[in-house]
């Protein structure tokens, strides 16, 4: 057999039926995610149909979008605030009552972002294919798994068929040799990458990061890499299991255990790209050479180094009309601008090394006066830990905001926004126009350079304050 990428090996082990040139490929899926959003449509198409939800031993819900992130909302007799958001948490606890799902309800110490519980669970293995109606479901391949977001009509031919109809992406290499600098993220990386492939860069494939710097990251580092994929325009990103991903696991409540665990790690090393393997497209990055970034624009790949200048493009009406938007100049430094938010959390760098990495700068430090610093842990588990390892007195004593877990300002569906002209540096993973808040300008950022902005008042390197 010839030698075959990691998605050749994941992508062949589901296909049902293989694609032809007129019909897409029926795709067995393992594991299917689902939150309160994006699931109500299609529960109510099985619903009318009559159908029952095909495995339910397959499928996890969640809330997170749109709770509340306030205490006495969750655990209080405060009633949630945002009525849309109070709907959708009714109906997915009726749903999943009705077809028999596991839900992690709210006052449940398992919930949180679902991109965040499920890896913490050890529910994403390496070699699956999973599935939730979000977009940065895409985060699961960190782990080796092919993973990618679906609509609320796939969400609900899922439930029907644990399958789906797709087409066959192709595949692309991102290379990242040589390591990171200190005070510089793996954030600061998929930033530099899709800057430098932009947003469409990665449109039609599936994305495998490889090289020393990858390898050298940590799960929950990579775990931020793979989440932007998508703003890559990538259906999915990938990255090859190793010594990292099994330590991770090991002992984690889903993952297998015994003899189970072995077979498991055996079959899982297998999964890595041959050598030779064919990729349709590469990059080649240098990771010594990057300091941590920021975008200036209204999408992820309008980003420079935190020492650059904006870009001069004058006569580009796209990147004209997204900095009219931010408020901002071609030409002008990103440093030093000034900040009225700060948002910490998300999908993308909510979990305990990135509160780790806040509490490194706020640590003795105080949030400058008149700026809004939310702290949001990704998963009621990070909350506790981060609770446990003296990481939320550090915020609390440093002035910022700590609160229960969920997507919270990363798109602020729960009432937890940016007001309009403000400017947030915000460790999510969008800035579209909007996105946090109508009018809202928002800063694409990591940890560390968050707290150092929040600290400062004003765009800032945070590597000083390391
Ligand atoms: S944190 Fe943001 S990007 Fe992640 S699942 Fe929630 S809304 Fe989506």
């Amino acid at each position: 057999m010839s030698a075959r990428t990691m998605f050749e090996k994941v992508w062949t082990a589901h296909e049902v039926v293989v694609e032809t040139p007129d019909t897409p490929a029926v795709l067995y899926i393992d594991l299917h995610l689902i939150h309160e959003v994006t699931s109500p449509q299609a529960f109510a198409v099985l619903a009318q149909r009559g159908l029952p939800v095909r495995r339910p031993d397959r499928t996890l819900a969640t809330m997170d979008h749109s709770t509340p992130t306030s205490s006495e909302q969750i655990f209080g007799n405060v009633p949630i605030r945002v009525d849309a958001a109070a709907k959708q948490v009714r109906m997915l606890e009726k749903n999943a009552a009705d077809f028999g799902i596991e839900l992690f309800g709210m006052r449940d110490a398992r919930r949180g972002i679902v991109h965040v519980i499920s890896p913490e669970l050890g529910a994403t293995q390496p070699g699956m294919t999973i599935v939730c109606g979000d977009s940065h479901t895409s985060t699961h391949g960190a782990f080796g798994a092919l993973a990618f977001g679906i609509g609320s009509t796939e969400v609900g031919h899922v439930f029907a068929t644990q399958c789906l109809l797709q087409r066959k992406p192709k595949t692309f290499a991102v290379n990242v040799e040589g390591r990171l600098g200190p005070g510089v993220t793996a954030k600061d990386l998929i930033l530099a990458i899709i800057g430098k492939i932009g947003v469409s860069g990665g449109t039609g494939y599936v994305l495998e990061y490889r090289g020393e710097a990858i390898r050298a990251l940590s799960m929950e580092e990579r775990m931020t890499i793979c989440n932007m994929s998508i703003e890559a325009g990538a259906r999915a990103g990938m990255i090859a299991p190793d010594e990292t991903t099994f330590a991770y696991l090991a002992g984690r409540p889903r993952a297998p255990g015994g003899t189970a665990w072995d077979e498991s790690v055996a079959r899982w090393r297998q999964l890595a790209s041959d050598p030779g393997a064919r990729f349709d497209a590469s990059v080649d990055i240098d990771a010594s050479a990057l300091e941590p970034m920021i975008t200036y624009g209204t999408n992820p790949g309008m980003v420079v180094g935190i020492n650059a200048a904006i870009p001069v493009k004058a006569d580009d009406p796209v990147d004209q009309k997204a900095l009219d938007y931010m408020g901002f100049r071609g030409g002008e430094s990103m440093l030093g601008k000034p900040v009225d938010v700060v948002f910490i959390g998300s999908c993308t760098n909510g979990r305990l090394e990135d509160l780790e990495a806040a509490a490194r700068i706020l640590r003795g430090r105080t949030v400058a006066k008149g700026v809004h610093l939310l702290i949001v842990p990704g998963s009621q588990r990070v909350k506790r830990e981060a609770e446990a390892a003296g990481l939320a007195d550090v915020f609390k004593a440093a002035g910022a905001d700590w609160r229960e877990s969920g997507c919270s300002m990363c798109l602020g569906m729960n009432g937890d926004t940016v007001a309009a002209g403000q400017y947030a540096v915000s460790t999510s993973n969008r800035n579209f126009e909007g996105r946090q808040g109508v009018g809202a300008r928002t800063l694409l950022a990591s940890p560390y350079t968050a707290a150092a902005s929040a600290v400062f008042g004003k765009i800032s390197d945070p590597r000083p304050l390391l």
